[in-house]
């Protein structure tokens, strides 16, 4: 008698698997995410839907509970910084988090066809991509090949943070985080509409390298998220 697929397990083991529940709810989703940044920061994480158990269960179809607009970054892995496994995030990173036509059918695709509940738009400090745009506007030189249009595309954000007076990396990033809110919103009515009935909601969250930790700076709707203290400590 054999078993496909338990080839390379541990013979004989009964290891507990861990379970994560995936909330369909924006509230709930939010609240998965929060909770599992919390564990990451603490250096405590379960690994949940990690298994291969878990992988058998969601090969046969998936139901993430977030999308993941997020930084390339490598030090921003989101199934890690949220302590979550597979099956649960619907990830899409460029550098910058820019969001051009692809990623928006991206997240379209997760929110209407898979009933996803909750559009994350992850930034993070001392983002090369902001930084190379800012070198761009103080040298007044444009980056060859593509990465022009990565530059290109943070450059709105640039210049709201001059009309609010921010020139700090960080509070540029966070600036460019709820614009990327606004624009996932401005440019996908779909993505608009599923906000405006209350099936999803859409939240920027900024990353902390060093400590692990992620805060709210954008939400829509207003006060889905709490803004002004931060998610995790
Ligand atoms: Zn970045």
């Amino acid at each position: 008698m054999s078993h496909i697929g338990s080839a390379g397990g541990q013979p004989g083991s009964q290891r507990a698997t861990d379970r994560a529940s995936t909330p369909s709810e924006p509230a709930l989703a939010y609240a998965e995410l929060v909770a599992g940044n919390r564990r990451f920061v603490g250096g405590a994480p379960r690994h949940p839907n990690q298994d291969a158990g878990h992988r058998a269960v969601v090969a046969d179809g998936q139901h993430p509970f977030a999308v993941i607009v997020g930084c390339s970054d490598s030090r921003l892995a989101a199934e890690i910084i949220f302590d979550r496994g597979l099956g649960d995030l619907f990830v899409v990173r460029t550098a910058g988090h820019t969001a051009g036509p692809e990623v928006l059918g991206s997240v379209e695709y997760a929110v209407t066809v898979l009933g996803t509940p909750l559009v994350v738009v992850l930034g993070h400090d001392l983002c090369g991509a902001v930084q190379a745009a800012r070198e761009s506007v103080a040298t007044g030189t444009a980056p060859s090949g593509h990465l022009r249009a990565v530059v290109d595309a943070v450059l709105p954000s640039l210049r709201r943070a001059e009309a609010e007076g921010v020139d700090d990396i960080d509070g540029i990033v966070d600036i460019h985080i709820a614009q990327t809110v606004e624009t996932l919103l401005a440019q996908s009515p779909v993505l608009a509409d599923e906000v405006a009935r209350g099936r999803c909601a859409v939240v920027g969250m900024s990353y902390r390298l060093a400590a692990g930790a992620v805060h709210p700076v954008a939400a829509v709707p207003a006060g889905f998220a709490t803004l002004d203290t931060p998610a995790t400590v």
